[in-house]
């Protein structure tokens, strides 16, 4: 009798689907279709998980449970060309289907009662509409561009910073919207300011939906729902908004799409830009992927010709892009030995650097001084031995907080800093490196009277902060901004005309090879905070570096894109990297070390001999097993082993097969994983 038995997608780290029974009272039900979500026996408990297929007989040899219940009302059925693509996600980056499918649902149930109203107020808030601009002619040559594609296409809007992208995003969903259809906004987790947020509220008005990791888990539920049913039209989030299963969708947008934190690390491994593509190809719908920096994988693409590239080189207005100045620090410290008006200055700030200040401050505007993430991890050391406090979990030294209080990074781990070292007992540890807060009482002591507006993760843990942070930036209250560079990106002040970058070097020397990259796009990226709305004269950015000539600097002066990718790439292909080869890394992790490593080795071993017994694996380069870079972490050693090959299906399967039956992988022992992997560390 057809219709009998169902696979199912179970929530539970099973590599396959599960067959389970109809019972006869479920027979015949209309919603026993493929998407719908159930409830099934599992073990000794129940589970939740979505039908996939039905068939006719089932060859499993054990006995067959029932479907307990099938979720009516409280769970809606995946639209067809969703699920297909849940499938996709599960099979490329090799994660159990059922544990896919569970992402495409929000934390909580739907709220029985009319939608909940937040104590805050509403997630969106209610703005007064602002007229459209008119556009410039690039902003309108791209947008009929992409309008007059429909059907799937995907492409690359690649714009200077300030030339106007967020309005063509705005203006195709507007589009979007008169057409009854709906569209995701991708955008990092970071630039998810209310800034951003009411530029899309101010023009579309009701339409939109927001998710974002400050929201409660009843409001995430609630946005998901208000956009399932169709109510809201545009959803803007972060990257787990891609699994919002949206029937009507017709348009996808990832701004700022070289973002490394599209990529998850953990459980699910996924790249939210390159399953996003997929995602749009299942709807049959275009795909907007834009940034000033497009990552290299994404520039492959578009100059290959399978994504469409659109250009916008011109600032809006006619505003002049940012001049950018680099200042050799080993030549600037000589000359300061010689200028005796510069005696008083802190040891991180250069000459030109502290006139362009004082400048910025007297004109009444605002300045602002990055640092490098890593830079302001400050770490003590002892300078009669050189002993450098590390946590006993992590590979990695402790963090100096205020003036006592020493953190780990990664762990709950902190002790506090005595008077003496605490290894040799003799010298007084010192701080190593340079942090916000330095940065921010030396400009104090410099500029009596100033306000500094500090905004780094310590300063800044929660999405409220940021955004009291962002309105006296706003208001004028602030002279001076100091920050890290993570939390520059995407700002958008009036009145900021002078960027600073105290350190540009820590970027480019870690220990992977897209170190160059990242740095060139945080550069650009930072730099294209200055003089936005400036019409007369362009913005100025110092950068402070002891390589001035590395390229990564040399092409962001140059505001040189294409010239950085042409170098950048020549050195991928010699080296066989992505974006011409892919790159998938096994992560093999254990509190015990001699396991651990054990593990990697015969990781190894099964791979080589995998090459052996087939001839189209051995253009398959295998790296390693290493220890990481961060060797060691919350206790657990961790190793690396890199897989590389030309053929991304052909890795996939090598991969897949890596990883069957891991019953020779001890219990104490994690082998996972992280295909397209972006972090090496
Ligand atoms: P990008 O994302 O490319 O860096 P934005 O979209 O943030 O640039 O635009 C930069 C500034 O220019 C914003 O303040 C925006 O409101 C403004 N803007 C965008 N398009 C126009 C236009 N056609 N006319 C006037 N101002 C515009
Ligand atoms: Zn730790």
């Amino acid at each position: 009798m057809s219709g009998t038995f169902w696979k199912v997608a179970v929530d539970a780290p099973l590599p396959e689907p599960l067959t389970y029974r109809i019972p006869s009272q479920l027979e015949g039900h209309p919603l026993l279709k493929r998407g719908m979500s159930v409830r099934v026996p599992l073990g000794r408990r129940s589970a939740l998980g979505v039908l996939l297929s039905d068939e006719a007989e089932s060859d499993v040899p054990f006995q067959i449970k029932d479907i307990t219940e099938i979720l009516e009302g409280t769970r809606p059925r995946l639209p067809e060309p969703f699920l297909k693509w849940l499938e996709w996600v599960s099979r490329y980056y090799l994660h159990p289907i059922g544990q896919v499918v569970e992402c495409a649902f929000p934390p909580l149930k739907k709220a029985e009662s009319a939608r909940q109203k937040s104590r805050k107020g509403p997630v969106t808030p209610r703005l007064d509409a602002v007229a459209p601009p008119s556009l410039t002619a690039e902003q309108n040559q791209v947008v009929q561009a992409i309008l007059s594609q429909p059907g799937f296409g995907a492409h690359l809007l690649h714009g200077v910073t300030g030339s106007g992208k967020t309005e063509v995003y705005i203006r195709l969903l507007e589009n979007l919207i008169a057409e009854g259809r709906q569209g995701i906004v991708l955008v990092p987790e970071i630039s998810l300011t209310p800034q951003l947020t009411q530029r899309f509220v101010r023009r579309l008005g009701d339409a939109v939906a927001v998710i974002h990791s400050g929201l409660t888990p009843r409001e995430k539920t609630d946005q998901w729902w208000a956009m399932v049913e169709g109510e809201k039209k545009v959803l803007i989030g972060a990257r787990s908004a891609l699994f919002c299963p949206v029937e009507n969708l017709g348009l996808i947008i990832i701004d700022e799409e070289h973002e490394g934190s599209f990529k998850q690390d953990e459980k699910l491994k996924y790249h939210a830009r390159d399953a996003a593509v997929v995602l749009a190809k299942q709807y049959a719908c275009p795909i907007v992927l834009g940034s000033a920096t497009p990552s290299l994988e994404t520039w492959t693409n578009a100059t290959s010709g399978r994504y469409r590239l659109h250009e916008m080189k011109k600032r809006v207005e006619d505003r002049p892009m940012p001049t950018i100045e680099i200042i050799d620090l080993r030549t600037e410290r000589d000359e300061r030995k010689q200028a005796e008006a510069n005696h008083d200055l802190p040891f991180w700030l250069s000459g030109t650097l502290y006139s362009a200040l004082r400048e910025t401050h007297e004109s009444k505007k605002q300045s602002a001084l990055f640092l490098n993430r890593r830079g302001v991890a400050q770490s003590v050391v002892c300078p009669a031995c050189g002993f450098v406090p590390e946590c006993p979990n992590c590979e990695v030294s402790l963090t100096l907080h205020g003036k006592n209080h020493l953190l780990c990074h990664y762990c709950e781990f902190h002790q506090t800093l005595g008077p003496v070292c605490s290894d040799c007992r003799e010298g007084e540890p010192r701080p190593l490196g340079l942090g916000t807060e330095l940065v921010e009482s030396d400009l104090i002591r410099l500029f009596p009277g100033a306000r500094v507006a500090r905004m780094d993760r310590d300063e800044i843990s929660t999405r409220e902060e940021l955004e009291d942070a962002i309105a006296q930036i706003e208001s004028g209250e602030v002279d001076f901004i100091v920050g890290t560079q993570m939390i520059a990106k995407g700002l958008d002040f009036p009145n900021l005309i002078l960027v600073g970058l105290v350190m540009a070097d820590i970027a480019f020397n870690l220990p992977d090879f897209r170190a160059s990259e990242r740095a060139f796009q945080l550069l650009t990226q930072v730099a294209g905070r200055s003089g936005r709305h400036v019409e007369d004269k362009p913005g100025r950015v110092l950068i402070q570096t002891y390589n001035p000539d590395h390229p990564s600097i040399q092409f962001t002066q140059a505001h040189d894109y294409a010239g950085f990718a042409r170098f950048e790439m020549s050195f991928r292909e010699q080296l066989q990297y992505p974006p011409f080869w892919r790159l998938a890394a096994f992560r093999i992790v254990g509190l015990d070390f001699e396991k651990t490593q054990r593990t990697a080795s015969l990781l190894r071993t099964r791979a080589e001999l995998l090459q052996a017994q087939q001839i189209a694996y051995q253009k398959i380069e295998l790296l390693g097993p290493a220890p990481c870079p961060l060797g060691k972490l919350r206790n657990n050693f961790r190793f690396q082993f890199l897989v590389k090959s030309a053929d991304a299906a052909n890795m996939g399967r090598f991969c897949k097969q890596l990883l069957a039956d891991g019953d020779w992988i001890p219990s104490a022992v994690k082998v996972s994983v992280d295909i397209d992997a972006m972090n090496l560390l």
